[in-house]
Formats: structure tokens, sequence, C-alpha cells
């Protein structure tokens, strides 16, 4: 439908299809293409909690989530960079997106100093005292490796007054411009060694110090080379990196489409992150929200809504021209017992499916609901057998993936508008019964 944009770097999106304001599209990156609209799943520690990358592949997973913040404090972004990067270290070889840390340093309310330079906070691991600016953020997510890093950005509450969504959304737009800046210095030294988080930066960070023992059989760098796979370049560290930036503005309309035109006119993003929102604001006012950035940002990049991903907002993001989610949700529920399904949420440990043949939903194709029964995965749980866990993780991250991929199917065939519109009252009027 356009032209595909390319930057040089490996990175390309394409609109395949449009339906009213919902979008397909191809988004290439160096580890392979996404087709949206698409859910990411949440490695938050580098692992999407209790699946393994050969699930993530049958699930039909593009693109998962890994976090910056996480992994600096353990087990070290230098760690997982001096073990090939973040592809290698967790034997991912699609793409992936580390979240920036903003959003889980701002959450540290007792923990923390905002400051225009950057942020103090204590690790919620050790109490030690750490320091993230939006230069040592940038060197992290570097020494991360990721596909897509994140810039980092000022989060606040979902209700904040306009007075503090302004001041943070300006401060996001003035870290920006440092990220940027941060991110080309370290393109323009290119690979060299150091060119992620410094020693420097850790001594002052309170970080520990750079690993100088390794044994020989994990130089400190590791190159494909080294490997026992020699060919595996979708496994290496060294590839190129898009900075997406993140639109904040609370849920102020007038400060969202500001900060979506300040941001647009800064720099030719590869992509675009929707920030702040699905933090305790209303979910109309989160729906505004996407709205008023719509028409701002340019309609040939994808569009990133950061933390949303309950079934119902995903169809709601994706009418509103959203065409990347990620959330903990699935993985988290699935391990508190409670499984997304066609006809609503479903709690496996209520006693009424002790006896139960079905599988968890019947219009799943998963490899859950094709093999096990409701009674089983209920006697998992309350005999607190991991493997209980793993199968319902597995169930709900299947369902937000296949979601995504029926709305794609959806708007190539425009068949979306009628489509969504079904989904969503089958889904209200039946969570409205759910207890
Ligand atoms: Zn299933």
């Amino acid at each position: 439908m356009t032209q595909p944009n390319e930057s040089g770097t490996g990175f390309a999106f394409r609109l395949a299809a449009r339906t009213g304001r919902a979008r397909a599209g191809h988004f290439r990156t160096p580890h392979g293409e996404v087709q949206t609209p698409a859910f990411m799943a949440v490695g938050t520690l580098g692992t999407v909690k209790a699946l393994d990358p050969d699930d993530l592949h049958a699930i039909g997973a593009q693109m998962i989530l890994a976090n910056a913040y996480h992994l600096h404090l353990r087990p070290g972004d230098d760690v997982v960079r001096d073990l090939g990067g973040l592809h290698r270290f967790m034997g991912w070889d699609g793409p992936i997106l580390t979240d920036s840390g903003g959003f889980q340093v701002f959450s540290l309310e007792t923990l923390r100093t905002v400051s225009e330079d950057g942020v103090e906070f204590r690790s919620h691991i050790d109490g030690s005292r750490r320091y993230f600016t939006p230069e040592s953020v940038m060197q992290i997510e570097r020494n991360l490796g990721a596909d897509v890093i994140m810039q980092f950005d000022h989060v606040i509450p979902g209700q904040s007054d306009a007075l503090a969504s302004r001041d943070a959304s300006e401060r996001s737009l003035r870290w920006l411009v440092r990220c940027q800046a941060e991110f080309e210095r370290m393109r323009r030294d290119g690979e060299t060694e150091g060119a992620g988080y410094s020693d420097e930066t850790r001594e002052a960070d309170g970080g520990p110090p750079p690993r100088t023992n390794l044994p020989a059989a994990f130089p400190p760098t590791v190159t494909t080379s080294s490997l026992a796979v020699p060919e595996d370049r979708a496994l290496s560290s060294s590839s190129p990196q898009a900075l997406f930036p993140v639109i904040q503005g609370g849920i102020h309309a007038d400060l969202r489409r500001e900060a979506a035109r300040s941001v647009r006119d800064m720099n030719d993003w590869i992509g675009y992150g929707i920030g702040g929102l699905s933090v305790g604001e209303a979910k109309p006012d989160m729906y505004a929200m996407i709205e008023a950035v719509d028409a701002e940002l340019p309609d040939d990049r994808p569009r990133y809504l950061m933390g949303v991903g309950f079934p119902e907002d995903l169809i709601e993001g994706v009418r509103r021209g959203v065409d990347l989610f990620d959330c903990v949700a699935p993985t988290r529920m699935g391990r508190n017992g409670t499984a997304f399904t066609s006809e609503g949420r479903l709690n496996v440990k209520r006693a009424e499916f002790r006896t139960d043949p079905r599988p968890l939903d019947p219009d799943c194709e998963c490899a859950t609901c094709r093999r096990f029964s409701r009674g089983y995965l209920r006697h998992l749980y309350v005999s607190d057998e991991i493997l209980g866990l793993r199968l319902l993780s597995l169930h709900n991250v299947h369902f937000l993936t296949a979601l995504m991929r029926r709305a794609r199917a959806a708007i190539l065939d425009s068949s979306f508008p009628a489509w969504s519109e079904d989904w969503l009252a089958r889904h209200h009027s039946r969570t409205a019964l759910t207890p």
C-alpha cells in the first residue's frame, strides 16, 4: 500500500493494508520481520517466565521484550554483553525490544530522587544506590543489544494533573535529545569495545566492577566465530539498533498532541512508543490518548503502545492505529491460575473444574488446549505442580498472539470493523457474567 521506508540500518516498516484506522504491516528488524499488529511477550529478566524459545516459536511469538532496569541489576548488562548480547544470552534469535527502565525506576516511589540530570534510586534487590541518566541507560541498552531500544523517559501516575504531566512530558523530551546524542555517539564510535556502559559510569553508579577475570572459555567479548555455531549471525551481538522515542503527556490530549509533534519534528524515528498509559487511568482516557496522538504520528512508522495487553485493550488499540503491544499480564495471570479464553477469564483453581474434561478454551489451538483438560490443569494448580504454571502461561501468551494474528487477517480482508465490533460485544457480555 505504501512504499517501505528503508532506514539503511536493517529496519523498515511497510503498511500492507488499512481498514479504518487499523493497520496491517511488516516491521523488518535485523533479527527478522514482525507481522503487525503484534503482541510482544515480556521476558523481564531475559526469560518469558516458564516458557523457553522453542515454546515461543511454536506459539508464533515474533518479537519479545526484556527489561534494562532488571538486567542491569541482575546479572548486569556487562555480563549479558560479555556473553554475546541478549539474543545469544537467552537463546532467542528473533527480534527483541528493551524497555528503558523508566517505568520501573519511577515505580519505586519511596526509593528515588528525580533531578534534571537523571534519577537516583536504590536497587530493589540489595538496596545499593544507583543512578540512571539518559546516557547511562543508552549504554546499558547498547550492552544488552536488543533490536529496538526505548528512550529513558519520566513516567508519572495515570491520574497526574496537567502541571505534573507537562513537567514529565517536557523532561522526557529533553532526555530524548540526550538519549539520541548518546545513541549517535555510540554508533559513531562503532562496535569498538567500551561503546556500551562504561566502567567509569559504572563506578559513579555504584555498580559492580567490570569483569576482568573471566576464564579463557568465556572471553570478555564473545564473537560469533569463537562459538559453536560460527554462521549463526542471528545471534550476533553487534547488529544495528533502533532508538524509539516515547510520547508522554498523561491523560491530557493537548499535551499528548504537543509531545507527539515535538518528537516527530525532532528526528525521522524508525518507530514511536506511546507511554504512560495503563498506569491507573480510566480506559476511556487511555483510548482517547491513543486517538489524540494518532493524527500526529507519521503513517509509515510503527506505533508501540507500552505495557498494554489485556485482550480488549489490544483490540481497542488496533482500532486506533497501534501496531505493537506488550504486557506481563498473560504470564503473571497464568502463574496465578487465570486463563484468557474466548468466553472471558477463567480461574482454573475453582472447584467446578475438578471433573471437567473440556480444554481451557474450546476455540484455542495451543499445545495446552490440544492435550489437557481443565480437570488436569486444576489438579496441577491445587498440587502446586510447576507444569501448571507453564501450561497456563503458554496458553495465555498463545491467546494474545493468536488474537493479533486474527486481527491482522481481518484487516487484510477488510472485515476488521465488523469482526472487532462483534469480538468486543461478545467479550463485554461475557466478562459481565464472569465473577
Ligand atoms: Zn490454549
